[in-house]
């Protein structure tokens, strides 16, 4: 019998209303003859909501407890689907992330999976149950409940139908599937067919936040279909696999959006060696991912350092930075959290030159100013203020030839 694990995010358990027609699409997959394992979020706004209350609670909320009280969101939702269930007459039963034995390390908030038993699991869909996990959350080997980085039900959705063997991972979302660029940005976006492991990791890593990065990752490593569509119609979406063949070789095959980043300066910090590890030690002590880094040279031995952080840690980075700025007389640090990274992405930009002009000329037409720019064979990525966000990933969509046909 086919098994598939569906998983549904926040705005398709947005309220009863929503999960009752979750209920609906359950239970028809079951009686079309499938096993079936659903994975949910919290109803959306619900993970914010309760990080706010968190900071109300304390300005620096304990990392641990921080945990235990955002796995409560999924604990809900997987709860009011399998009362709902067994009120329709199904066998049902709701697991949290310790009962279907999702063993992650002890990095709170962003915990990585190590291992999925799945016994219970496994044992209660050969009675025939459907089984409701509580996504994004998971415990380590000393019990503590962890999170698996915000996105993540994406992840324990794929690697629980890794550890199950699933034919298929259907991630129900609000959109119809993986598109050029997100369609709620770039209304000109087209929707992809398939798009393969790779090319979806890339889109993902730039901010592309239709699938959590790390559930692409397992994908990619167990070969699990994934399959991105909306929970609002039965349309097919789109199918991420592992080759291609079929998908037109584009120069670039996306446009995408980042604007949870911050940017870090140091201003005339002194040029000798050892400096940028005496600047990115500390940071990286403290568990904080850099992701773009420039340095300007200055006349007089002297030299700007500019990097880009995530959001959430601007406020801890700027702290180690001014203390590093003391201790290596830098002038001063700026920090600024209106940027926006766009990123044009493609395999097809291997071998060939000009991409990089053609998006620096696009942005200029536009008056864009390119604050920081960052490259690798695959992709181009530009540092911009956040304002200019929807515009230029609109603009960039049009001038690499993407936009649907009208
Ligand atoms: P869920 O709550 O279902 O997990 P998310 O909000 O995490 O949903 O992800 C879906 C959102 O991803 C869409 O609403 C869309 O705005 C955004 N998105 C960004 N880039 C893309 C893209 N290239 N294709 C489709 N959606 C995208
Ligand atoms: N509820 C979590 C979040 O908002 C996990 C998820 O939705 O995938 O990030
Ligand atoms: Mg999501």
């Amino acid at each position: 019998m086919p098994l598939v694990v569906q998983k549904f995010g926040g705005t398709s358990v947005a309220n009863i209303e929503r999960i009752s027609r979750v209920a609906q699409r359950v239970a028809k997959t079951y009686d079309q003859g499938n096993d079936v394992i659903v994975i949910l979020s919290a109803m959306s706004g619900v993970t914010d909501g309760l990080i706010e209350l968190a900071h109300k609670a304390a300005e620096e909320p304990d990392k641990r407890e921080l945990d235990a009280l955002l796995a409560t969101g999924e604990q809900t939702t997987a709860a009011l689907l399998a009362i709902m269930l067994k009120s329709m007459g199904y066998q049902a039963q709701s697991l949290l992330g310790h009962q279907a034995e999702v063993v992650t390390d002890s990095d709170y908030g962003n915990a990585r999976i190590l291992e999925i038993g799945a016994k219970r699991l496994k044992h209660l869909i050969d009675r025939k149950n459907i089984v409701v996990v509580a996504g994004f959350q998971g415990y380590d080997i000393k019990g503590n409940i962890t999170t698996l980085g915000r996105g993540g039900s994406d992840t324990s959705a794929v690697a629980i139908a890794a550890a199950v063997n699933a034919d298929v991972c259907e991630i129900f979302t609000d959109v119809d599937g993986v598109y050029t660029a997100d369609p709620n940005v770039c209304p000109k976006a087209r929707k992809l067919k398939t798009i393969t492991y790779d090319e979806m990791l890339n889109m993902a890593s730039l901010g592309a936040k239709v699938l959590q990065i790390r559930s692409v990752g397992f994908a990619k490593k167990y070969n699990i279909p994934v399959h991105v569509r909306s929970s609002f119609n039965e349309e097919e979406g789109t199918m991420v696999v592992n080759e291609d063949s079929g998908m037109e070789q584009l120069l670039v095959s996306g446009v995408t959006h980042d604007k949870k980043q911050a940017r870090v300066t140091l201003i005339k910090v002194p040029d000798q060696p050892g400096i940028a590890a005496n600047i990115f030690s500390p940071i990286s002590e403290a568990g904080i991912l850099v992701d773009m880094i420039i340095q300007n040279t200055r006349k007089g031995g002297k030299t700007d350092m500019t990097f880009t952080v995530p959001k959430g840690d601007f406020k801890r980075t700027m702290e180690i930075t001014k203390k590093v700025a003391l201790q290596i007389g830098a002038e001063e640090v700026l920090g600024d959290t209106d940027i926006a990274m766009v990123s044009v992405v493609g395999v097809g930009m291997k071998n060939h030159s000009g991409v990089a002009s053609v998006m620096f000329n696009t942005l200029a037409r536009e008056n864009i100013n390119i604050l920081m720019i960052g490259t690798s064979e695959i992709r181009i990525s530009c540092v911009i203020e956040e304002k200019y966000t929807e515009l230029a990933v609109r603009v960039l969509h049009t001038a690499f030839g993407l936009d649907a046909e009208e």
